[in-house]
């Protein structure tokens, strides 16, 4: 087994019996205002971001299954409207487990085609939480008075991420293109790269006007500036793992020496140091 398998086994593990040990019942929903009619929800797994209006309620992303009532509880305090849409910005579990419930009451999946393909190979698919629209590079929701984007960068967390962009109330929602205060996971096994997910967040920074508002995947609601920590953080980290590859160190040397003081915060969440420089040694010496 090489060390890529062995450390996705390893994070399927510790994500697998995280979930199973997870009691829903005791997870609260928050809202969070963040401009205008968007919100943000947060409860287990992926930040939800949320429109309501006179057109209805539409969601990005829906963390776990069996939170979906919840879910819906905390958007009918918002707006006692149908939920039209759900966006998804990528395939995994913790930001698409309530689709079955919400596409099986007739809402409206949208995501980039590779989420589709990957929720249909996962053990025992759920149909009616798969994308009803899928796309290949962008697509548009004209809902509750503007224009959402969903626009997709090539591999980067996954190979089927979307970064949404609420472009009348200046808000975008990341999905895993930001752990906002992390190191990002990167899922290499699904597509991922290291390379992308920079580039990514690179061409986000570049295009967003400085007072927007930003949902990341996990973390706090966030601003421009910590974006720009976050993508300040994975340059100079990845600078310094790829100098050591180049000068002959080995993944033993890379971890040995660790990374600046400075990031240490990055490292106390769900990715720590030497999980991120092995991300970054094994998407660099991918063949
Ligand atoms: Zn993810």
């Amino acid at each position: 087994m090489t060390t890529r398998s062995l450390l996705a086994l390893a994070l399927a593990l510790v994500t697998s019996t995280a979930v199973a040990q997870r009691d829903y019942s005791k997870v609260e929903i928050k809202t969070i205002p963040v401009a205008k009619n968007i919100y943000m929800l947060e409860g287990s797994g992926g930040n939800i971001g949320v429109s309501v209006g006179t057109d209805g309620n539409l969601i990005v992303d829906d963390q776990f299954a069996p939170l979906a009532e919840k879910i819906d509880a905390a958007l009918q305090k918002l707006n006692p409207g149908k939920l039209k849409f759900v966006l998804n910005t990528h395939h995994h579990r913790d930001h698409t487990g309530g689709n079955a419930v919400f596409g099986a009451k007739d809402a409206t999946i949208i995501a980039q085609s590779n989420v589709r393909t990957r929720l249909a190979k996962e053990a025992n698919p759920k149909k009616e939480g798969f994308p009803v629209i899928t796309f290949d590079q962008s697509a548009s929701v004209h809902f509750n008075g503007e224009e959402i984007k969903l626009l997709h960068h090539g591999p980067g967390h996954t190979d089927g991420d979307s970064i949404i962009h609420f472009t009348g109330a200046n808000v975008v929602h990341m999905g895993d293109q930001f752990f906002n205060g992390g190191y990002p996971f990167i899922d290499l096994n699904s597509g991922g790269s290291v390379e992308g997910y920079l580039k990514t967040v690179a061409t986000v920074l570049e295009k967003i006007p400085a007072d927007a508002k930003i949902i990341p995947g996990h973390g706090k609601l966030a601003t421009v500036e910590d974006l720009r920590n976050f993508h300040a953080m994975l340059v100079e980290t990845t600078d310094l793992v790829e100098q050591g590859i180049t000068a002959g160190k080995s993944l033993a040397d890379l971890k040995a020496a660790g990374l600046p003081e400075k990031f240490k915060s990055f490292g106390t969440g769900f990715i720590n140091t030497d999980t991120w420089i092995t991300t970054i040694y094994n998407s660099a010496t991918k063949k």
